[in-house]
């Protein structure tokens, strides 16, 4: 009885415990629910927090990457020959009043230049000789009291034919520079002609000599630098024979696009 009693007892709790965990079931289920869905939320926020971490890392790096460009490109020297590197002097950008070029005497022609210019002149010239032509400098460098000389030379000589001394200067000025405003100033400008005709005239553009020049003398860091119908830009007439120094590269680009140095400022600004 006792035994049977103890048996009947195990198996009602045996069905207490099954009903009970049946009861649960749900529960249990319900729980194992909620933490899938916790776990996998969890996981899916950290995937998500970690492709921003990605993205924001990537937007980092691209951000270095633009600055490291920005700096590259402030370093780097711009296509053009620098704009600072280039002296500008014409009738509104006249030289300072105590502007002294340290100058190089060129014996076979008696001609004074900067001496920045003086291998590449010769080079240019002898060059030229090879190819049969002889040249004369006709001008080189001029100080600035010669340049005043030279003007009222030519101003009296018109005021002489009548001219007001205003219009006599007007006229006189769009030929020869006012003082501070000629490139001859610098050393850097010449005038070359050929040595068996030296007028300074229309004829003197059609000598081989200029022709050569024209041609040849950007290889040599020279250009022409009043060239025809430029004369609204230079505000001086064509001088076939007026060559002045900037330097190879931007000689090149001067002479191959037709420019006067006052457009190529412009556009390397
Ligand atoms: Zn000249």
């Amino acid at each position: 009885m006792k035994y049977h009693t103890r048996e009947k007892r195990k198996r009602m709790r045996r069905r207490r415990i099954r009903r009970m965990i049946w009861r649960m079931a749900p529960y249990a289920a319900g729980i194992l629910l909620v933490m899938m869905v916790w776990k996998l939320t969890s996981f899916a926020v950290r995937q998500l927090s970690g492709e921003e971490e990605i993205q924001q890392e990537e937007q980092l790096m691209d951000t270095e990457e633009d600055e490291m460009q920005e700096t590259f490109q402030e370093t780097e020297p711009p296509s053009s020959a620098k704009k600072d590197e280039i002296l500008l002097v014409n009738k509104t950008h006249p030289l300072p009043e105590d502007y002294e070029p340290s100058l190089k005497r060129i014996g076979d022609y008696g001609a004074d230049v900067a001496e920045s210019i003086y291998d590449p002149l010769l080079q240019m010239l002898e060059d030229g000789k090879k190819e049969g032509l002889s040249f004369w400098i006709a001008s080189s460098y001029r100080s600035p009291n010669r340049q005043r000389e030279l003007l009222d030379e030519d101003i009296e000589a018109l005021v002489r034919q009548g001219y007001s001394y205003s219009q006599a200067y007007e006229e006189v000025t769009k030929e020869t520079m006012p003082v501070g405003c000629s490139e001859h100033a610098t050393g850097l400008a010449v005038d070359i002609v050929a040595k068996d005709y030296q007028h300074l005239d229309e004829q003197q553009g059609r000598t081989e000599e200029i022709i050569w020049l024209q041609e040849h003398c950007s290889q040599y860091g020279f250009i022409l630098r009043y060239p025809k119908d430029k004369e609204d830009i230079t505000k001086v007439s064509y001088e076939s024979w007026h060559f002045r120094y900037v330097g190879e590269k931007a000689a090149k680009e001067i002479m191959s696009q037709g420019l006067t140095l006052e457009e190529y400022l412009d556009s390397v600004e």
